[in-house]
């Protein structure tokens, strides 16, 4: 794999980029499609959409297609489908890292943000100081096992806490005890010549649905995300809230009515102490369900059979219906997206989450509002490269090619 030097740079034409984010936007939603048809959907002139093909496929992010009926020399014109550029042999990939604790996740995707391979990366013991050379290590290994001929855009890496992707920063991570970490730095110093992107993992996710997921995303949504950490992300209008330094979307001590969890803050009932991965794992321990604290097990052992296993699940998805559904009240979004383990492997949990938010909503009456992330049980890898896939499709001209 090559990679290319700088995927975005300054560009002086507005317009220009507009236009060129609207066709490959088209391209995504309707490809293969033709360029007529681009004009048709879009409003743009022909003229436009013509001129504006002609630069993405010189970029190499979009490729004529054969003409439907084997035409012979019809390049470049308006009835020749293009689609975004996704061949096997050369087209454009991007990589997504996502940094979770104890294990991180690789992942290689093409432009339509498919999931063509994926790695572990555990890194339990290891000081969270190193970690970022480590990883690094990894991800060259793994990038060296790439499709030969297929150029690397970029690294998205999506990770927990309060992430700045402004300036790059892991502003604060609690499990790895990072503050103000130039993780971008740090990471694209170790991987060479190569653009590195940052975001914290419920953005990415969102941003993922947005370019991915369904239509409604693009119109706004939440994102709840319950791991080791929990938080959310807000999206409208197709542009991922950040807020001043980028600190939106701490959800972690949100009140959890009838939780009496204690919370490291100090208070009780907060919303990560009560369904975190780790208070799930805690309370499973305590009931005899597993044997250590982990909380896949408790979703394996459900998945075999175990009716307290899946007790203790319900109640978990329960409590996050009710913080979907305060969620919901206050913002209103046409989706909540809720990434959730057991939910991923297995529907009914989700169902459950969508009973306890109609239940406890003031203002959502339809389940369907709820739903599971587009990209199921690869959503975090997905996610992580969304991180540069989707400034790729806000500014595509601003991508430059080696
Ligand atoms: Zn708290």
């Amino acid at each position: 794999m090559t990679t290319a030097p700088r995927l975005f740079r300054a560009t002086g034409d507005g317009r220009r980029e507009t236009n060129a984010a609207t066709v490959l936007r088209t391209v995504l939603d309707h490809g293969p499609v033709a360029r007529r048809a681009i004009a048709e959907r879009s409003g743009l002139s022909q003229a436009a959409v013509s001129r504006q093909c002609t630069d993405l496929v010189q970029l190499g992010l979009v490729r004529e297609l054969p003409e439907p009926g084997g035409g012979g020399n019809g390049v470049g014109r308006p009835q020749i489908p293009v689609d975004l550029h996704t061949g096997e042999s050369d087209g454009p990939l991007v990589a997504g890292l996502h940094i979770g604790v104890p294990s991180s996740t690789f992942g290689l995707l093409d432009l339509r943000g498919r999931l063509l391979d994926r790695r572990a990366f555990p890194h339990d013991g290891l000081a969270p100081g190193d970690l970022p050379s480590k990883i690094v290590q990894g991800l060259r290994a793994f990038l060296d096992g790439a499709p030969r001929g297929r150029r690397l855009l970029g690294v998205g890496a999506a990770l927990g806490g309060w992430v700045d992707p402004g300036t790059g920063t892991a502003v604060r991570h609690a499990s790895l005890g990072w503050s103000g970490r130039p993780l971008a730095a740090e990471l694209a110093r170790g991987l060479g010549d190569v653009e590195v992107r940052v975001d914290n993992h419920a953005r990415a996710v969102a941003q993922s649905e947005i370019l991915f997921g369904r239509p409604e995303a693009r119109r706004s949504l939440v994102h709840l995300f319950i791991g080791n950490v929990v938080d959310a992300a807000l999206g409208i209008t197709g542009v991922v809230h950040q807020g001043p330094g980028s600190g939106a979307g701490d959800v972690a001590h949100l009140p959890v009515p009838d939780s009496t969890v204690v919370c490291p803050c100090g208070r009780s009932g907060c919303l990560e102490a009560t369904v975190s991965n780790t208070a799930l794992a805690r309370t499973a321990v305590r009931r005899s369900i597993v044997p250590w604290p982990d909380a896949f097990l408790v979703v394996d052992a459900a998945a075999a059979g175990d009716r307290r296993a899946d007790r203790l699940l319900r109640e978990r998805a329960r409590a996050v219906g009710r913080a979907a559904a305060l969620l919901l009240d206050v913002l209103n979004p046409d989706l909540v997206v809720v990434t959730e383990h057991a939910s991923l492997v297995n529907p009914e949990y989700l169902e459950e989450i969508r009973g306890a938010a109609v239940d406890h909503s003031h203002v959502c009456r339809d389940p369907e509002r709820i739903v599971s992330p587009h990209a199921g049980t690869a959503v975090l890898p997905v996610a992580a490269g969304a991180v540069v896939l989707n400034p790729l499709f806000r500014s595509p001209l601003a991508a430059s090619v080696r």
